[in-house]
């Protein structure tokens, strides 16, 4: 890559979330010196520079306790507003205008899927996507075939190393940690197999429902939103042999697809409701099945799976159950890793110790460590990631070969085979008699209230 990117374009930068994560974001990296460029917004409504930056003030309030006058007026000497249509050349040209000299411009596409083409087109058109890098959101496609077309547009425009996919769940450092926490410790390493590991469950649960969304929502549903991207990832990172990205994609390959035997999708009361979803809608609001991953290091061992909204708890979490003891002791329980990778990420072990009085028998108790109590704040993942990208960093990218890889593990659930069935707000989901893991989903510790 030739060097740092010397201006940010953010087409969509009146949308949802640029207000949430993106400006924040670049008000964080102007913060500590890490963003001394242009930022121009792009959209079609008619802003002018007051009205994007009055939005920028908003969107920095809302995000930290304390707005840093001397960063937020940084930022706001920097913002330039172009309001135009996505297919028209003059847009473009007005971009190329606002960019000046800058030579290696960052493009970043915060707009509907459905736009991506016009906005690809319009970037080579005018010569700007030859000297320029991509920041792409997911959804990557609806399906493989979709993903497939996707990656043949971006490809067509610029180079491999200069398209940047986020799955900003790879920008967490909860997440990126998994591996850290696996490979780093004598205690772990050794049992980290089939001869130890009886099974893994993966879940992602939100206690909301689709914000206010739901007709986007609709055509979309948990596989599509959260499991095939983040929730597989962090089982990649889970299943993974040490060394980097060629692994990580390796035990992908290796991931059977998921089967609706094994697969259970419910749908909240009062979904079908809800403004903008379809009166007989079949999208699930609720997922839980089951992976099988074909390595020596896995073979026999199930990852459950679960994600949804409307549950008992926010949280994004890992628990892995260990095997019984050889000789354990009346009362002992499996040992559980907890792997909490949300907000109030950290990490939990149950351990069996002996339990006080007469007779010779455990108790299970847990350890546990709070990260954010350790190791301080720590920087938000979009943050992590533009700044990444403005370096032309890829190794916390999604790659289109994961990409692919994932639509082909979850393509058997998304045919219209597995219905959905009716589950309470609140509660876990449906009944899921013979798809749930042998004795139960564990509880979950960490639960906050907000996703990220
Ligand atoms: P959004 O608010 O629905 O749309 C972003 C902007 O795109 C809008 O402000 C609008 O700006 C423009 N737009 C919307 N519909 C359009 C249409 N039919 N044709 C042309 N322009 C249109 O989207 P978002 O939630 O910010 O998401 C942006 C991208 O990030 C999407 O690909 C989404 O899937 C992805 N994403 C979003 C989130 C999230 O939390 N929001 C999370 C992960 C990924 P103008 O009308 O002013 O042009």
């Amino acid at each position: 890559m030739d060097g740092r990117a010397d201006a940010v374009v953010l087409f969509g930068v009146t949308g949802d979330l640029a207000a949430k994560k993106l400006i924040p974001a670049l008000y964080e990296l102007t913060r500590r010196g890490r963003l001394d460029m242009p930022v121009i917004g792009v959209a079609r409504s008619a802003w002018d520079h007051e009205q994007l930056v009055r939005t920028v003030r908003k969107a920095v309030t809302e995000a930290v306790d304390v707005v840093d006058e001397d960063a937020f007026g940084a930022l706001a000497s920097r913002l330039t507003m172009i309001s135009g249509s996505y297919g028209s050349p003059a847009t473009y040209a007005q971009v190329s205008a606002a960019l000046g000299p800058a030579r290696r411009p960052l493009f970043y596409l915060a707009i509907p899927p459905a736009v991506f083409p016009d906005v690809v087109g319009g970037l080579t058109g005018s010569g700007l996507a030859a000297r320029g890098r991509v920041i792409v959101e997911k959804p990557f496609g609806h399906d493989l075939a979709s993903a497939t077309a996707l990656a043949v547009t971006l490809r067509g425009a610029f180079d491999p190393e200069r398209i940047f996919r986020i799955d900003h769940y790879l920008g967490k450092e909860a997440v990126e940690g998994i591996t850290a926490v696996r490979f780093g410790n004598r205690l772990l390493e050794p049992v980290w197999s089939r001869e130890h590991i009886d099974n893994v469950q993966i879940t992602l649960a939100e206690e909301f429902g689709t914000q206010g969304r739901a007709g986007f929502y609709d055509r979309s549903g948990a596989v599509r939103d959260v499991l095939q991207n983040h929730v597989l990832q962090v089982a990649a990172l889970l299943a993974m042999e040490p060394g980097g990205k060629a692994e990580e994609l390796h035990v992908l390959r290796r991931m059977r697809p998921l089967t609706p035997a094994a697969t259970v999708f419910g749908q909240y009361a009062g979904y079908a409701d809800e403004p903008g979803v379809a009166p007989v809608s079949t999208t699930e609001t609720f997922v839980a099945s089951t992976l099988r991953i074909d390595t020596r290091r896995w073979a026999g061992v199930p990852f459950h799976l679960r994600a949804g909204k409307h549950l008992g708890a926010t949280a994004t979490e890992v628990v892995v159950t260990l095997r019984p003891a050889t000789s354990a002791l009346p009362g002992a329980a499996p040992n559980l890793l907890r792997l909490r990778l949300g907000r109030g990420d950290g990490l939990g072990l149950t351990i069996n110790v002996k339990e006080p009085g007469g007779t010779v028998a455990a108790r299970p108790v847990p350890l546990d460590v709070d990260f954010g109590s350790v190791l301080g704040p720590r920087r938000e993942a979009y943050e992590r990631l533009i700044d990444d990208a403005l370096d032309g960093r890829q190794d916390r990218f999604a790659s289109e070969e994961t990409i692919l890889e994932e639509w082909r593990i979850v393509a058997p659930v998304l045919d219209g085979s597995v219905l959905p069935r009716p589950y309470e707000r609140g509660s876990w989901g449906p009944e899921t008699a013979g798809t749930r893991p042998t004795g139960g989903w564990h509880p979950l510790s960490g639960q906050v209230r907000q996703r990220d």
